[in-house]
């Protein structure tokens, strides 16, 4: 194999996330920070690479709350940030944005949103060690970096942590925080499919009672694809292989797609992102799996489960990290040697009933 699929500094991680949320300690160490923020405090926001709709939605949507506080001067900024994901582009509060290279290089304070581990934030991960840094996150994987962690397993979005601190703050929700904390809501829970709980469902409510408009930030962010990228899903989906073997029986479906597929068709990488949730619907197999090229040796892994696979523990143990049910890593080599690995994963990451316990 080269390159070696495994950061060997990740590789016996195990999952630290604890079953509980913040403590009211911690609740009160991050809205002190906020508090006794000075007026022209340097507040750096970022999330991490590749960002999703949670990522991107609650950290613009908290420091659109931050910014109703007139408290410090505020930048965002993500790993690559010059490149905004097209279905974000219309998102409230980009104009905190700033590219990576004009980040502060030493805020006063740090604030990190939906990265697992620092190795989510590439060069970005230096401002965290050099302020007060606030984690804001939901992943079970989280490795604890930072000064004070508001980290909630539990948590269907980060974004639901973030509206719980601006709300803390005293901060009122408004129709452009309501915005992206919406994208960030319905992004992670697949449109309210997965994690769907009464307190998901008020918390939409709360958002959409600004006004906004969900059909319209649905449309834009889940359905607006150009027309080419159709003809390249089913070319990526016609190659999906179905593996009943799999996780010791519990079944396995997958496919891949090259950066020469991407380029066939013209279209860029944020395109294959929905391609999961049509692999995953193949009732045979409880396991899905979509390998992206990222690079000629390298490839962004989504893994999903229906229950019966942990599928975090398959990421974590190959450099990743993610939830139980949905998971990912970056697999280094060819797509046989990532699906050997990911195979050998899977035996051991089956959910026995004690486990589950
Ligand atoms: P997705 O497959 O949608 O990209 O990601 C599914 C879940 O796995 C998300 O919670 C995401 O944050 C996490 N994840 C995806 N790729 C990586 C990775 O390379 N490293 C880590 N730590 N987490 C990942
Ligand atoms: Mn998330």
């Amino acid at each position: 194999m080269t390159g070696g699929l495994v950061d060997p500094a990740l590789a016996d991680a195990p999952c630290l996330g604890a079953a509980g949320g913040p403590t009211e300690a911690d609740w009160a160490a991050a809205v002190k920070v906020v508090r006794d923020l000075p007026p022209d405090g340097r507040v750096l926001l970022i999330c991490h690479v590749n960002p999703d709709g949670d990522a991107l939605g609650s950290m613009l949507g908290f420091g659109l709350g931050l910014s109703r506080l007139a408290v410090g001067n505020l930048q965002a900024t993500f790993p690559g940030s010059a490149e905004v994901p097209e279905p974000f582009q219309g998102m409230p509060g980009l104009d905190l944005l700033v590219p990576e290279a004009d980040a502060y290089p030493d805020p006063d304070v740090t604030i990190c949103f939906d990265a697992a581990s620092e190795a989510r934030l590439g060069r970005l991960a230096d401002r965290l060690r050099d302020s007060v840094s606030i984690v804001v996150d939901h992943h079970a994987s989280n490795t604890r970096f930072g000064t004070i962690h508001l980290v909630d397993p539990q948590a269907a979005a980060t974004s639901v942590v973030a509206e719980e601190w601006l709300t803390r703050l005293g901060v009122e929700l408004d129709a452009e925080i309501a915005e992206c904390l919406y994208i960030a809501l319905a992004t992670d829970t697949g449109s309210f499919r997965f994690d769907v709980t009464a307190a998901v469902h008020q918390l939409a409510a709360r958002l959409l009672a600004t006004g906004i408009r969900a059909d319209e930030i649905s449309r834009r962010i889940f359905d607006t694809r150009p027309f080419d990228s159709v003809r390249l899903y089913g070319e990526v989906l016609s190659r999906a292989e179905f593996d009943p073997a799999a996780a010791q029986g519990r079944g396995l479906v997958w496919t891949y797609a090259t950066l020469e597929d991407l380029a066939r068709y013209g279209q860029r990488p944020y395109v294959l992102e929905p391609l999961i949730d049509s692999i995953r619907c193949a009732m045979e197999a409880d396991v899905s799996c979509l390998i992206k090229q990222v690079a000629p040796e390298e490839w962004a892994v989504s893994l999903r489960s229906k229950g019966e696979v942990d599928v975090s523990r398959v990421a974590v143990n190959l450099g990743g990290g993610g939830h139980q049910l949905a998971a990912g890593f970056t697999g280094h080599g060819s797509v046989f040697e990532i699906m050997d690995a990911i195979r050998a994963e899977l035996e051991k990451s089956v959910i026995t009933p004690d486990a589950a316990a």
